[in-house]
C-alpha cells in the first residue's frame, strides 16, 4: 500500500525554526512517520487562503496514494501511540477516514483515503470557507454518512479544555513549553496530567476589549450600562488615536496575535476617528478586529473604504435583537430602519464576515425562529446569544438555562482583558464596576498586568470566587 505522510501548515506563524526537544517540528513529524513505518516521502504543503485551495492541494499531493497521514506541521509532540492506533483502526476496518476525538489538538493526525477528496473538493467549491485545523472534518460533515468514518476516542475527554498543542500562536508556543516535560509519560498519565492542572488554559491573552468611547446610542433592555454611568446616552468622550495604536502595539508584542474588540461599553461609530482607528488596526500584523455595533451612525465611505483595508480580518456582530419594529422599539429604542439597512449593507461588503444577533429573552423568545431563518438566509450566520443577568444585578430574563452541569473556571478570566478609556484593566466586561482591578494599561506593561490575573484565575481554580463572579453566569461563554 501506498502511504503519505503529509504536513499541512495552517498559518503563517514564524514557528517553523523553533526546536523541540533539539528538532524543529517538521523534523521531528518526519522521524515519526518513519518509526510508524509510513515509507514514502513526508510533504509539506500549506498554508492555504480558503478549503478550495486547501483540497485542490491534497488531490494534487495524493495522486497515487492509497492511505494518507496528515499532520498538523505546528504540532511538534504528536503522540507515536496514538498514531499508531489511529492507523491499525482504519486499516482494520477499511476506513475511508479516521480521526480521534476527545484528545487536545495536535496530538494526533488524520488518516484518510484520497477516494474522498473530489467529493470534498467539491462541496468546499460551493461553500468557501476559511481554511483551518478542522476543515477536513467539517467538510466530511457536509454529508458524512456517504463516507466509511472511523473515530479513536480518548481515554480522557479533553474536550471542555479546549487545549491545542500546537505551535500556531505564542499562546500555543507557551503551552507546549509547559508540557513538554511530560511528553515522555504514558498516554493516559500525561492526559490525566493535562486534565487535573487546570492553570494550563491561561497562557496568553487572545482577546481585548477596548473602551475607544462612553458613548452609546441606545441602551438596550439587557444591558445594564446606566446603572454604572447614568449619563451614557450623552457621554462623549473619546480613547486618542495614538493611546489605541500604542495599546495595541504593547499588546501585540506581548500576546503575538489577538482579537480586538472596541466596543467595551461605548458604541465604536460614535468615535470621530473611527474609520482611522479601525484601519491603524488593520495594519498591525497579527490583529482580527470584532466590531460589536447597533448599526447606527456609520458612514457608508468609511465602510467601504474598511471593506478595501479589511484583509478578511474585520467582523461586525450587529446587535439588532429582533427582526419585529414594535418589539425593536421595546428592547432597544429607535433607530429599527437604519439598525437594518446597515446589517444588509455590511453584508454586501465584508460577506461572510456579518454577525446578526440577538440577545435570546423571554420578550423576544417567539420571535428566534423567524430571525435565526431570515439572517442565516441573508448573512449565512447568526448569533443567538444567551442573555446576561450581569450576576444578579438586572432581571433574569433567559428563557432557557444552558449553562454545564458543573462550573469551571471563567474563559474570560483565562484569556481575556477590558480596558477602560483611563487605561484601567479589568478582566471582563462583566466588571464594569471595576471590583477586579488588574492594573492599568497606559502605565503598565501587559505582561505585569497579565500576571496579576492569575490570581483571580486561581481562585476560580479552588472555586472561591470573588461577588463579582459568584453569580455571574458568564463563565462558559467564550468570545475568541
Ligand atoms: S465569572 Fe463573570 S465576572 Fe468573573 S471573570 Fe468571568 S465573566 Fe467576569
Amino acid at each position: 500500500m501506498k502511504t503519505l505522510a503529509l504536513l499541512v501548515n495552517f498559518h503563517r506563524y514564524p514557528s517553523r525554526e523553533l526546536l523541540w526537544d533539539g528538532k524543529t517540528a517538521s523534523e521531528r513529524l518526519t522521524s515519526l512517520a518513519r518509526s510508524l513505518g509510513l515509507e514514502t516521502p513526508v510533504i509539506e504543503v500549506g498554508p492555504f487562503q480558503d478549503t478550495t485551495e486547501y483540497m485542490e492541494a491534497l488531490v494534487k499531493a495524493c495522486q497515487g496514494a492509497e492511505e494518507v497521514v496528515l499532520f498538523g506541521a505546528d504540532a511538534p509532540y504528536m503522540r507515536e501511540d496514538v498514531c499508531s492506533q489511529l492507523l491499525s483502526l482504519h486499516r482494520r476496518y477499511r476506513a475511508q477516514y479516521t480521526f480521534a476525538d476527545g484528545f487536545p489538538s495536535g496530538l494526533t493526525p488524520e488518516v484518510f483515503h484520497p477516494v474522498i477528496l473530489p467529493t470534498l473538493l467539491d462541496w468546499a467549491k460551493k461553500k468557501p470557507s476559511p481554511a483551518g485545523r478542522e476543515s477536513l472534518f467539517q467538510l466530511l460533515s457536509t454529508d458524512i454518512n456517504r463516507f466509511d468514518v472511523e473515530t479513536h476516542l480518548s481515554p480522557v475527554d479533553l474536550r471542555s479544555r479546549r487545549l491545542s498543542l500546537t505551535a500556531d500562536s505564542a499562546r500555543g508556543v507557551v503551552l507546549l513549553r509547559r508540557v513538554e516535560s511530560w511528553n515522555s509519560l504514558p498516554l493516559r498519565e500525561f492526559l490525566e496530567k493535562l486534565e487535573k492542572m487546570g492553570s494550563l488554559v491561561r497562557t496568553l491573552p487572545a482577546t481585548l476589549q477596548v473602551q475607544v468611547t462612553n458613548g452609546v446610542r441606545q441602551v438596550p433592555k439587557w444591558s445594564p450600562h446606566l446603572q454604572f454611568d447614568p449619563r451614557a446616552l450623552e457621554a462623549r468622550e473619546f480613547l486618542a488615536r495614538d493611546q489605541w495604536n500604542g495599546l495595541l502595539d504593547s499588546m501585540l508584542s506581548f500576546a503575538g496575535d489577538l482579537t480586538v474588540m472596541p466596543a467595551f461599553w461605548g458604541e465604536p461609530s460614535m468615535h470621530p476617528q473611527v474609520r482611522g482607528l479601525l484601519v491603524d488596526a488593520l495594519g498591525k500584523p497579527g490583529v482580527t478586529l470584532c466590531v460589536e455595533t447597533s448599526g447606527l451612525g456609520w458612514n457608508d465611505d468609511d465602510l467601504v473604504l474598511l471593506s478595501r483595508e479589511s484583509k478578511g480580518q474585520l467582523e461586525f456582530i450587529v446587535e439588532l435583537d429582533s427582526l419585529v419594529p414594535e418589539t425593536y422599539r421595546r428592547l432597544r429604542g429607535e433607530g429599527f430602519e437604519e439598525a437594518m439597512a446597515t446589517t444588509h449593507r455590511l453584508i454586501e461588503l465584508f460577506p461572510g464576515k456579518v454577525w446578526p444577533q440577538t440577545v435570546r429573552m423571554s420578550d423576544n423568545e417567539e420571535e428566534m425562529e423567524g430571525f435565526y431563518k431570515y439572517w442565516t438566509q441573508k448573512a449565512g450566520q447568526v448569533i443567538l446569544q444567551k442573555h446576561n443577568h450581569f450576576g444578579g444585578r438586572l432581571p433574569q430574563l433567559k428563557p432557557a438555562d444552558l449553562s454545564p452541569w458543573a462550573r469551571h473556571p471563567c474563559w474570560h478570566a483565562a484569556r481575556d482583558l477590558a480596558v477602560f478609556l483611563d487605561g484601567t484593566t479589568v478582566p471582563c466586561r462583566d466588571d464594569f464596576a471595576r471590583t477586579q482591578v488588574l492594573g492599568n494599561a497606559f502605565s503598565e506593561t501587559p505582561e505585569v498586568i497579565w500576571n496579576r490575573g492569575s490570581a483571580l484565575f486561581g481562585l476560580h481554580l479552588s472555586e472561591n470566587y470573588p461577588s463579582v463572579c459568584r453569580n455571574c453566569d458568564e463563565y462558559y461563554t467564550f468570545n475568541y
